[in-house]
């Protein structure tokens, strides 16, 4: 009985050579060449094909090849009651701390004035510095090391989250949002994707935010409401955005955002899950999906994270 890998055109060797070394009694298939369906025990996906678990009755575990699990909930065909995990790993927070850091220094050091201003061969040392105070939204795994690196740095950093808890920086939740977007000037979305937080990012809210805030999203495209970002720059209720995550994935090339001057893009690529790093947890599941054993990084279905 074993595991069955399924993350559609992606090369799965990495994982595989990790799960062989770590484990060479597990067998593993992995899809679309999968020959023995009742020999799945666990699935290890990303983005599979709606519906394919059905085709496992014996599936007693599903883990998630990343942090969000949002692309497996969205799969009208998930067995009800597989306990679902997913990845929180030392390598994954740290790529992105260092993103969301990249991108606040880079903002508040006005690197791209300073390119521009290079190719204009102009020198001009007025204002070298952004006065920045980070919002941080979603304060969970990922996000509460961007706020504790930022505020060992020295920034101002606060928190927003969805349910009260005590921390030791500014932290808001629920319906506090409006206090804490009137704390800050860069907003950095680092929340699950679920019902309540798609379109999130929104007209309403960057209205309600100080003007010329920027924005920083890492989480997922469907955070943002693209078209609303775009006339909150026009009316500079936000001044730029630096965007890892898009609704659609490659950005087609004939999206608005390639041309917008004020927006700075990466593809997806913010923190991506290494299998060196993450393949021990996987099998540390399965083997106490095997022993009946409580599940490290266990989502709550529920919740949707
Ligand atoms: P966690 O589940 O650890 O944390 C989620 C946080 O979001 C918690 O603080 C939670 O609050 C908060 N939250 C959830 N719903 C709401 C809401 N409605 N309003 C306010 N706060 C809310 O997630 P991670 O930090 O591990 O990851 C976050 C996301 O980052 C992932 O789901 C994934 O989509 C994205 N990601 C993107 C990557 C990239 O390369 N671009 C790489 C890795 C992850 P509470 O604790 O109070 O419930």
């Amino acid at each position: 009985m074993g595991l069955a890998i399924i993350s559609p055109g992606k090369n799965m060797d990495a994982w595989i050579s990790n799960f062989q070394s770590l484990d060479p009694s597990i067998p593993i298939q992995v899809y679309p060449d999968i020959q023995d369906p009742l020999s799945v025990e666990a699935a290890l996906l990303w983005n599979h094909p709606p519906g394919i678990l059905l085709e496992f009755p014996n599936l007693k575990l599903i883990c998630s090849m990343g942090a969000g699990v949002d692309h497996i909930l969205k799969d009208p065909q998930l067995p009800e009651h597989t306990p679902i995990t997913r990845i929180v790993d030392e390598k994954l927070t740290w790529s992105m701390t260092n993103y969301v850091v990249m991108g606040v220094l880079n903002h508040h050091r006005q690197l791209v004035r300073y390119q521009q201003q290079q190719r204009e061969k102009r020198w001009d040392m007025s204002s070298p510095e952004i006065e920045v105070s980070i919002g941080v939204l979603g304060v969970g795994a990922l996000g509460n090391d961007i706020v504790d690196k930022l505020s060992y740095m020295g920034f101002k950093v606060s928190g927003f989250g969805k349910s009260p808890k005590i921390m030791s920086y500014p932290y808001y939740f629920g319906s506090q949002l409006d206090d804490f977007l009137q704390q800050i000037n860069v907003l950095v979305c680092m929340l699950p994707l679920t019902a309540e937080t798609e379109g999130y990012l929104n007209l309403e809210l960057f209205k309600k935010c100080n003007p010329g805030t920027y924005l920083i999203n890492v989480a997922r495209g469907k955070h943002l409401n693209e078209q609303e970002l775009l006339v909150a720059l026009e009316r500079g209720y936000i001044s730029g955005a630096l965007l890892d995550v898009f609704h659609v994935e490659p950005l087609p090339s004939n999206h608005p955002f390639w041309e917008e001057e004020r927006i700075m893009m990466t593809p997806h690529i913010a923190s991506v899950t290494n299998p060196n790093a993450a393949a021990p947890q996987i099998l540390e599941n399965f083997r106490r999906m095997k022993m009946s054993q409580p599940l490290i990084n266990q989502i709550n279905r529920i919740k949707g994270y």
